[in-house]
């Protein structure tokens, strides 16, 4: 394994390496799901390229971003488990970001005014800011992103596409533990009893998903709501089923089968999201 701490000599490297390059960008604290994407850069390409950089700009909330697990020895040990020829880039923010740690602006086609882009202002400006400079960088030929966050992953297919960015991105499946529950990095700060709680959110996306063909959204909508009403530390923020590419939530009175089903709640100060094909 080969890791890089400047994109400067990263870039020289993979001058002598050999095309395709699939890349997967990561905060670190490695889990099943990103060890997934992993996987999947390694079948498909001659070179895989893994960065692990938590990406100040795309935080909102400072005690989220101090509380962020951090394990950097553990991460190069699971990946070397994977492969030894995995190149890994590992960056201080001023080689990202030179000295001024800001988000550049994207149009990123409203995409990110809904669900997660309301809610955390200014996360997917941070995310679209750091990973076209990945992109536009090391321009690798795939880049693997998890469905785990559809959402970041429509906006950086499209702003993909609108810089057209010689990259293709690729859509991975949510890996999940056996109670369902979608894996984060933020698990690790969650307690036994808290994780069992944390798997209603699957429990309510697929709930709704075995009624969507039987009842109009608006009864799914709120049969969802009921569900979650009493489940004691475990608060519903969202509950929405959209269009999967738009993310225009569907009209109410109708079935809402052909959507996606997101859904977030706070468990303490903890953010849990997750999603489900519908259909
Ligand atoms: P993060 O380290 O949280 O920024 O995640 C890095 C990449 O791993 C992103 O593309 C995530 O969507 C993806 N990812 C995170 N959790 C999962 C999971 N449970 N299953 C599949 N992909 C995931």
């Amino acid at each position: 394994m080969r890791v890089f701490r400047t994109s400067k000599s990263l870039v020289e490297h993979l001058s002598f390496e050999t095309r395709p390059i699939g890349m997967v960008p990561t905060m670190g604290a490695l889990h099943q799901g990103h060890l997934s994407l992993i996987e999947r850069a390694v079948e498909e390409n001659k070179t895989a390229l893994i960065s692990i950089f938590i990406n100040p700009t795309q935080f909102d909330d400072k005690t989220d971003l101090d509380d962020y697990p951090v394990n950097i020895n553990e991460d190069l040990r699971l990946i070397g488990e994977i492969s030894n020829d995995i190149i890994v880039y590992v960056p201080e923010a001023n080689d990202v970001y030179g000295n001024i740690v800001k988000s550049e602006y994207f149009d990123l086609g409203g995409l990110d005014l809904v669900m997660e882009g309301e809610k955390r202002e200014g996360h997917f400006q941070g995310v679209a800011t750091v990973v076209t400079h990945f992109l536009k960088t090391f321009s690798p030929d795939h880049a693997y992103f998890g469905e785990k966050d559809f959402q970041q992953l429509l906006i950086i297919s499209h702003i993909t596409r609108s810089l057209k960015l010689k990259t293709k991105v690729i859509g991975c499946p949510t890996i999940r533990e056996s109670n369902g529950l979608a894996m984060s990095s933020r698990n690790i700060l969650l307690s036994a009893d808290h994780k069992r709680l944390a798997s209603k959110l699957f429990e309510g996306l697929t709930f709704a998903k075995s009624i969507t063909k039987k009842v109009p959204y608006k009864k799914v909508k709120s049969m969802v709501i009921d569900f979650f009403e009493n489940q004691s530390e475990l608060k519903l923020d969202y509950f929405k089923i959209t269009d999967p590419e738009t993310l225009k939530e569907i009209d109410l009175e109708k079935f809402s089968h052909r959507g996606r089903g997101f859904i977030a709640a706070y468990l303490g100060k903890i953010r849990l999201i997750d999603n489900l094909d519908m259909s």
